[in-house]
């Protein structure tokens, strides 16, 4: 009986992937997934989308039931944090005073809501992260009333789509100059935010919250000195990495805990996963990404590492986006600036834009409504072949022959 044991730090995509992908590689140790929320591990993307509009039931999010746990000998620990990692030991302190040994240390501590950096009254605001949270968006969306969104992104839109169906007056508050900036082209970004607009969403971009007054109705204050009456404000502006418990584990962290193209923190008997990692390539370029395939694929990476077959991970990152009557696909990180080309007319309602970096390379295409197509790009992407965007963005050009000679291409280093 081996004496092993992984201790999993946050039970997100990232914890639960590693805990079951180490029994699907046949770890024979122990296993102790710890989170903070008293919950069974659940799945975020529904949150935003199925769960708040109360057409998906409260359990349909849990990624697997207690037997499920009980059955892959890995022990749950909810309800409790980690508060400490002693290295020298090989132990993890936890908030109710006790200590778990481990061999091998997987911390998976994801991210938490970036703090609005403007005078805001307590419960001015709420924020979405938690089934709690969730629950309460989903309350103010029977509530109805005017809901305001501080935030573009990912959130912003799927939240302000879901409640202007829903009937309620929605305005979006967006600091930059177009919707999910750091995500996707000015493109879809455009389309999107006409297809919120059809819904009745108004769309302020360049806009910065100046401050949130409390009240029924509570005040957004823009900095463009307008005065927002607003039912209920949901505050989504992004997420910072919980790197806490590395930092006072004298880990290496910036803006993520730091690991390199194995997972592996400084400390050899410690990984991290998922949206808390920053991977830091040979060549020095590092990349933190938020996203649940990353996730998923980083747990896997890790699991084979700590059952004897590592490799380095490299992964083409996926997201994707369900925003009323719309549905993002993306394959690959956009670091700006790039150079975009569209397959496609943005004023019909599928479409891709294939985005290329400085050096002419394609680093990211995404598609609007446009699933097949989209399949045959992450085909191509994985299969890492140099070709040139004009080619990819050519509706002239089929991707099924342009798949074929991928065939005989070598890698694109993405
Ligand atoms: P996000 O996608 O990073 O978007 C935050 C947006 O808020 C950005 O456009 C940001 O602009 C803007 N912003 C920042 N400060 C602002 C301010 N003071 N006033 C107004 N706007 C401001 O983050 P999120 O929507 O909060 O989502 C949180 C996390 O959940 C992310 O990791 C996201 O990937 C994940 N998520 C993903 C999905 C999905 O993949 N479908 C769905 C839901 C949630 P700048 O970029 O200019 O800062």
């Amino acid at each position: 009986m081996s004496t092993d044991r992984v201790v999993i730090v946050g039970a997100g995509h990232a914890g639960f992937a590693a805990a079951a992908a180490l029994r699907e590689c046949s770890y024979e140790g122990a296993i102790t997934l710890l989170d903070s929320t008293a919950a069974l591990p659940y799945q975020r993307p529904p949150l935003s989308k199925g769960f708040i509009d109360e057409t998906l039931a409260e359990d349909a999010i849990a990624f697997r039931d207690r037997e499920y746990f009980a059955r892959e000998g890995i022990e749950l620990r909810i309800g409790v944090s980690a508060v400490a990692v002693d290295r020298d030991n090989r132990a993890v302190l936890l908030s109710d005073g006790a200590r778990v040994d481990y061999t091998h240390l997987i911390l998976a501590t994801g991210t938490r809501p970036r703090p609005l950096p403007v005078p805001a009254g307590a419960g001015a605001f709420t924020v979405l992260r938690t089934p709690d949270d969730a629950r309460g968006i989903a309350a103010n969306l029977a509530a109805g009333g005017r809901l305001l969104v501080l935030g573009g992104g990912f959130i912003g839109a799927e939240v302000a789509a879901t409640a202007a169906r829903r009937g309620l007056d929605v305005t979006v508050v967006e600091a930059g100059p177009q919707l999910m900036g750091r995500a996707v082209s000015a493109y879809t970004a455009q389309h999107l935010a006409a297809s919120l607009e059809r819904l009745g969403v108004r769309v302020l971009l360049t806009t910065r919250v100046a401050e949130v007054r409390p009240g029924a109705p509570a005040t957004v204050v823009t900095d463009d000195c307008r005065s927002l009456p607003a039912d209920h404000v949901l505050a989504a502006i992004g997420v910072v990495p919980e790197t806490e418990l590395a930092e006072r584990a004298c880990l290496p962290v910036d803006d993520g805990i730091v690991v390199d193209e194995h997972l592996l923190t400084s400390d050899p008997a410690i990984s991290a996963i998922g949206d808390c990692a920053r991977v830091v390539r040979p060549d020095g370029t590092s990349r933190r990404i938020e996203s649940v395939q990353n996730a998923t694929d980083q747990a896997r990476c890790a699991a084979a590492r700590v059952t004897g077959r590592p490799y380095r991970y490299d992964r083409v990152p996926r997201f994707w986006s369900d925003q009323g009557p719309e549905r993002l696909q993306i394959v690959g990180h956009a670091d700006r600036p790039t150079a975009d080309a569209l397959r496609g007319t943005p004023s019909g309602r599928s479409f891709s834009v294939v985005r290329s970096d400085s050096a002419g390379r394609v680093v990211a295409v995404e598609s609007v409504n446009d699933g097949r197509t989209h399949m045959m790009f992450r085909r191509l992407f994985e299969s890492r072949a140099p070709i040139a965007a004009t080619d990819l963005a050519d509706p002239d050009r089929p991707l099924t022959e342009l798949l074929t000679l991928s065939a005989m291409g070598e890698r694109n280093p993405l």
